[in-house]
């Protein structure tokens, strides 16, 4: 009873099924698997080798209770198939989702040839050992590995230390929470294959391979970044611990439909025209388009990538934090601490950025001031206390040092007082620049251009 929730298969014709069967036999390492179709090919459903180079030919009976007959047709279809290519052995299976008769399994024990008896109990045998679920005949994706992840103190201490790279961070004590979720994702790598004939003969042989990152949720493919980000080089993966079970967000699609989806996507991109020259010597254009059969999905991994949401609490401001990790690495996509919480515009770099001690706000460059007393406390300019001097006003982080300041500005000489004013003295400097300059002309030191 256990075994049925590896495979239902409700609803399927006898063309499904046997679509269902060439994808089990690649699991179980089948190569050069070919579904003859609907084709009446000597009662051959599939043909395909296995890692040995032995033919084997498939037949494939939904819901049937399957007698000798059955097997006899097999046995003719091997012949046929031997015939094709006399230096193979040639093996048969016969795959049931019902029953063998004891007329034909007593039969298969008589017969000099290999043939392998599949029933219904043994297909769901042989799922459970694939780990393959399979609903109403089609493969539900059902995985608990994702890339390798951190932990929940690793993803904390990482914000902190985003944190800890923002200038005069050590003013305001941050909080950070945490939460991982873990997005579905689909890696498949493909090649295709395809001749294109016209009444002059092949007129363009195409082959060519590539890979797509699906996003298991909706269906899409994932950003270039990202997909690079993930699968660019060597990665590992590792099983999802337990306490995080229930923030696994679950494949909406099956194995079936995204690769369905991935085909008509292949095809798309894959077509193609070329010109070639006719018998009667006229230029003709023919569009290349690659058949289902031409794609061969080599490679197929669902995995699910840990997506990590942290929040900082600097004073009353939050700071959300979002990124995908791939073992050591990560990929923000959303980083608050690089906002300027003035302007909105997004800095570079930590670096870029200054804490205001006095309402918690992390700010760029232009809207931050350097306490102009002690030359190092950061404040926003919301909050920085202006001095006005003659003409250049000073910025204070505190109002004890706006006092300070006054005390001994009031307490210097009047050329003191002008110097420290950087704008009226450099003013007067270029005055008196420029007025040096038109005398020293007037006395003719310089030529006059
Ligand atoms: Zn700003
Ligand atoms: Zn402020």
């Amino acid at each position: 009873m256990e075994d049925n929730k590896f495979m239902t298969l409700d609803g399927l014709d006898g063309y499904q099924f046997e679509e269902l069967i060439a994808k089990i036999m690649k699991k179980r390492g089948y190569v050069n698997i070919v579904n003859t179709q609907k084709s009446q090919d000597f009662g051959k459903d599939i043909i395909m080798d296995d890692s040995k180079g032995n033919r084997i030919v498939v037949e494939c009976k939904h819901q049937h209770f399957i007698g000798r007959p059955i097997v006899q047709k097999l046995q003719g279809a091997m012949n046929h198939e031997l015939a094709q290519d006399s230096s193979k052995t040639i093996k048969g299976i016969i795959v049931t989702s019902g029953n063998f008769s004891k007329e034909a399994k007593d039969y298969v024990k008589q017969i000099s040839q290999d043939v392998e008896l599949i029933d219904g109990s043994t297909l769901k045998k042989i799922c459970r050992d694939l780990n393959l679920f399979i609903l109403n005949g089609k493969v539900q994706i059902i995985i608990n590995k994702s890339f390798e992840n951190i932990t929940e103190f690793e993803s904390k201490s990482l914000s902190k230390s985003c944190y800890s790279k923002i200038y005069g961070h050590e003013l305001l004590k941050s909080t950070v929470k945490s939460a991982v979720q873990f997005r579905p994702t689909c890696y498949i790598r493909y090649h295709v294959e395809f001749d294109t004939h016209t009444s002059v003969g092949c007129v363009d042989s195409y082959q060519n391979s590539g890979n797509i990152v699906v996003d298991g949720v909706d269906g899409k493919h994932l950003s270039q970044e990202l997909s690079e980000f993930l699968y660019k080089e060597r990665f590992s993966s590792a099983e999802i611990n337990e306490k995080y079970s229930k923030n696994k967000t679950p494949y909406e699609f099956t194995e079936n439909d995204i690769e369905e989806q991935i085909i008509h996507h292949i095809i798309d991109e894959h077509t193609h025209s070329v010109s070639y020259r006719g018998n009667n010597n006229v230029s003709y254009t023919k569009e290349c388009i690659p058949k289902k059969r031409d794609i061969d999905l080599k490679e197929f991994i669902p995995l699910y990538v840990p997506v990590w949401s942290n929040e900082l609490k600097i004073s009353k401001y939050n700071y959300p934090q979002k990124f995908y990790v791939n073992g050591k690495k990560q990929l923000f996509i959303v980083d608050s601490l690089k906002i300027c919480k003035i302007c909105d515009k997004i800095q570079q770099t930590y670096q870029d950025m200054s804490l205001c001690p006095e309402c918690g706000r992390i700010v760029c460059s232009s809207h931050r001031k350097i306490d102009y007393l002690d030359k190092k406390t950061p404040i926003c300019k919301i909050h920085a206390k202006p001095f006005k001097l003659f003409i250049q006003k000073k910025y204070f982080a505190s109002k004890n040092n706006l006092k300070k300041y006054e005390l001994i500005w009031n307490k210097l000489k009047w050329w003191r007082k002008v110097y420290e004013d950087k704008i009226l003295f450099s003013s007067i400097i270029i005055v008196i620049l420029g007025g040096l300059y038109t005398l020293l002309n007037f006395l003719g030191v310089f030529p006059i251009f």
